[in-house]
């Protein structure tokens, strides 16, 4: 039977740590980190996704900024939001002008807002999602480090070495090739020293592809697409996919399952994360890391 991996667990673990590194801040500098949390419309999952990052950054001692802007905003006047958060201090609470600083823009936007153009007008230093194309650049270069790591990928390798699993050398197969997840999961992965193998909608044969897998990432939200028979002995699975599926029994009529079958998988594999319970917990963890990361940059380079 695999060892399952508590997502909940390790990033309360995670969050203890960042308290006691923003409390050590705030005794050296007299200053915390500071996160800018910028929200369009009022979508339900939007405005949950948000309402968790501001409530983690409070039990962390992290300053939360909230800007809720209309549905209509147009996407000039958002930009422009950008550009004075941007240059904004107080993202940071530096007390002095400084680029460094967290901004997040809740995805998706509106229709009508073009949301490459939008990331990509946020300053690098205070790109906490690690979305802007030229941070996503520098992750896939040899050789260069991008200021912030996109937040479920770097979840999902926090897990894996956490857990004691080394990726070095290993087979590393991510199914999904998306920007926000799959394809980060595999550049990271490869930065690891992993031989990465991508698996998305239009490979034949998946399964032939993935029993070869030491690691596997699962990032295609497809309910148990993966079945127990498709893993390899002992490898580890990280289970990205977050699917909602009916389910009369439940008081809401649904539940989440992962992309992974999970009670097949968990008598194959070596180690695997759960749905709920695995990566979700991790995801807003991370966002607070980089957080941290930003403020200790600013602070450091302004003491
Ligand atoms: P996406 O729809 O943008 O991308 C899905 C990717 O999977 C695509 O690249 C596609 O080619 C691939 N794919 C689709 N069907 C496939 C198939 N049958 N076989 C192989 N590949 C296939 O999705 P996303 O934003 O990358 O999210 C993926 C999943 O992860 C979703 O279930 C999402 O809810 C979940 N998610 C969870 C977290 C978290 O924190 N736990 C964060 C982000 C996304």
């Amino acid at each position: 039977m695999a060892t399952v991996i508590d997502g909940k667990a390790v990033a309360q673990t995670i969050r203890s740590e960042i308290a006691e590194e923003v409390r050590a801040l705030s005794q050296k500098y007299g200053k915390v980190p500071g996160l800018a949390v910028v929200i369009v419309g009022n979508r339900k999952d939007s405005q949950s996704y948000v309402g968790m990052k501001r409530k983690a950054c409070a039990e962390l001692g992290i300053k939360s900024f909230d800007i809720d802007l209309p549905e209509q905003v147009s996407e000039s006047d958002l930009i422009k939001q950008v550009h004075q958060l941007n240059v904004n201090p107080d993202v940071h609470v530096c007390g002095k002008k400084c680029m460094q600083s967290g901004i997040l823009v809740q995805l998706p936007l509106p229709k009508h807002i073009n949301e490459e153009k939008v990331l990509s007008e946020i300053s690098l230093e205070k790109d906490v999602d690690g979305f802007h194309p030229l941070n996503i650049g520098k992750l896939a270069m040899k050789d260069r480090d991008p200021l912030f790591l996109p937040c479920t990928p770097k979840a999902c390798i926090e897990l894996l070495s956490r857990s004691g699993v080394s990726i070095k050398g290993k087979k590393a197969v991510v199914v999904g090739r998306s920007n926000i997840v799959g394809l980060p999961a595999s550049l990271l992965l490869l930065k690891a020293d992993a031989t990465v193998t991508i698996v998305h909608s239009r490979t034949t044969q998946p399964e032939s592809i993935i029993r070869e897998a030491d690691i596997v990432i699962a990032a295609a939200g497809q309910p148990m697409m993966i079945k127990g028979s498709w893993i390899k002995p002992g490898a580890a699975v990280i289970d990205v996919g977050t699917n909602a599926v009916d389910d009369p029994t439940k008081k809401s009529g649904y539940r989440l399952v992962g992309d992974v079958d999970f009670e097949e998988a968990s008598k194959v594999a070596g180690w695997i994360t759960p749905v709920p319970g695995g990566v979700g917990p991790m995801t807003v963890t991370m966002l607070l890391h980089n957080t941290l990361e930003g403020a200790k940059r600013c602070f450091e380079k302004n003491h």
